[in-house]
């Protein structure tokens, strides 16, 4: 038998068969192979544009790594690959082997098309629909329950991987997700998975106008479902989706929209690279499925993450709220308010740890006439850098200075005694002095001056807040009578 008659022998086996010579470049297939392939037509453009990439790893299967060569060195080969070509894209596993026909050494590769599914319709399934149906239910029970408690740092990729599950249970060649934005006038490609060999286009489709691509836009709107089988038989109306699905080289698509809360929230689809496709009603169900529980995880995270968002904004809003409600509108210190709470708490601790408390009652000495003199204006300003003057003498984290109220100041001196006490009242005469601010008219001095009273006690339960003020005014107005810009200390 010739070389021709052997080869034309090997079309005619009823099995998927890609045979090559080993000193040959030229590839040869079965008619069964071409009908896996959906064509009929064996021409030397196909059969050259025949590409092979590992099932796991994607990559393309090259040199001493192509199935040929690999079956030529090792005499036998089993892979589990994903084979594209001019016509239509396939799963399927190769067993290939070396075998002597009329004299001639031949590399066969058997492809058996590993595709089970409905999505695809290249030759009847290995399982029956029913089958089918089995094991989709199982895959969308698998991406459920793996959505269910993903967390917002993985979920994107999460997300891609199980659209991945399903492009490989489906044998497309790419599926992806779309979100529409600024009232569905803008779409973005946020997720998408492709199979080993299909150019990936998530990051060039961001920002894409609806009113770029008007036909799918009102179908994916009106109908929800957008399926075109093949994409050159699209009507003069989808002229730009046409040539928009032509540069990706896509032959046939199907779209579902996805909807949350009663709104457009985006659209699930699938593409067949490079050949037509017929789809069928389960196909657009498995997809509307996908995309229905790809949507609910993101809009769970949606609102977890709002939720966390305006739990944030009210912890903030309650923090200055808070410190509205704690602080002197004026001199921006804490005011009376918390004055009160503070020293009552100051008072109990002090008690429970057998301590000792201070409070340092302070009144600026002959303010009516500072006012009367430099108008309420700078009477306002010098009670400003008072205020900031006393802060500033406060040293460990529990002192505390507030206004007390009108041009009158209290200084909390927690754990504090009399002698040291005394020390920082000392210190707050000198803060004020230092200012500076003049007052030429007082006969106490001609800088802004301040009376302090102190009161010391040791902490109990018989102390409260009203008792150690009125020691402290009682000093105080002691500090008045002996002359005013002096410290007096109860007694
Ligand atoms: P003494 O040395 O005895 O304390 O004399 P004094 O003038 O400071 O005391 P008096 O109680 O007679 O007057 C207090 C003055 O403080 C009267 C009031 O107008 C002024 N004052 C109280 N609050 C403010 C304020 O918020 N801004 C200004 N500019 N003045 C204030
Ligand atoms: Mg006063
Ligand atoms: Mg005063």
């Amino acid at each position: 038998m010739t070389d021709t008659g052997s080869m034309e022998l090997i079309r005619q086996i009823p099995a998927s068969l890609l045979v090559k010579r080993v000193d040959d470049n030229t590839i040869h297939a079965s008619k069964a192979c071409l009908k896996l392939f959906g064509t009929d037509r064996l021409c030397d453009e196909f059969l050259q544009g025949l590409k092979f990439y590992d099932a796991k790893s994607k990559r393309l299967l090259v040199d001493d790594a192509h199935p040929f060569k690999r079956c030529a060195q090792q005499h036998v080969v089993k892979l589990k690959v994903r084979i594209t070509s001019p016509a239509k894209n396939l799963n399927c596993i190769i067993k290939g082997s070396l075998i002597k026909l009329n004299g001639l050494h031949l590399v066969v590769l058997h492809l058996t098309n590993v595709q089970n599914n409905d999505l695809t319709h290249q030759q009847p399934a290995l399982g029956s629909p029913l089958a089918n149906h089995l094991e989709f239910n199982r895959l969308l029970s698998r991406i459920s329950s793996q959505l269910i408690n993903v967390s917002s740092d993985n979920l994107d990729e999460l997300i891609e991987m199980k659209l991945g599950a399903f492009g490989e249970f489906s044998g497309v060649d790419r599926c992806y997700i779309f979100q529409f934005y600024e009232n569905g006038t803008l779409m973005d490609n946020t997720h998408e998975w492709v199979a080993p060999g299909i150019t990936p286009h998530k990051d060039e489709l961001k920002g894409v106008c609806a009113d770029d691509l008007p036909y799918f836009y009102n179908v994916i709107k009106t109908e929800h479902v957008f399926k075109v089988n093949d994409v050159s038989k699209l009507p003069a109306s989808a002229a730009l989706e046409k040539q928009e699905f032509e540069r990706e080289r896509i032959g046939a698509v199907l779209c579902t929209s996805i909807h949350l809360n009663g709104n457009l929230f985006g659209f699930i689809g699938c593409d067949i690279v490079g050949s037509a496709n017929n789809w069928r009603e389960h196909d657009v169900i498995y997809l509307k499925l996908i995309g229905e529980i790809v949507s609910n995880t993101l809009a769970n995270m949606t609102n977890k993450q709002s939720l966390e968002e305006v739990t944030n904004k009210l912890a903030e809003a309650n923090k200055q709220l808070d410190h509205l409600a704690n602080s002197d509108g004026l001199t921006g210190i804490a005011n009376r308010r918390q004055f009160d709470t503070k020293l009552e708490s100051a008072i109990r601790r002090g008690t429970r740890e057998q301590e000792a408390i201070s409070l340092l009652l302070i009144d600026v000495d002959r303010f009516k006439l500072f006012n009367d003199t430099y108008g309420h204006v700078a009477g306002d300003e010098a009670l400003k850098q008072v205020a900031q003057a006393f802060q500033s003498c406060c040293r460990r984290c529990d002192d505390l200075a507030a206004r007390y109220g009108g041009e009158e100041f209290v200084i909390i001196l927690p754990q504090t005694d009399t002698e040291q006490a005394y020390y920082i009242a000392e210190l707050a005469m000198q803060a004020v002095q230092q200012l500076a601010i003049p007052f030429q008219v007082s006969p106490d001095s001609d800088v802004l001056s301040v009376s302090i009273g102190i009161a010391s006690q040791k902490c109990s339960t018989v102390l409260t807040n009203s008792k150690l003020i009125n020691m402290a005014d009682k000093a105080l107005y002691q500090a008045k009578e002996m002359g005013r810009n002096r410290i007096e200390v109860f007694e």
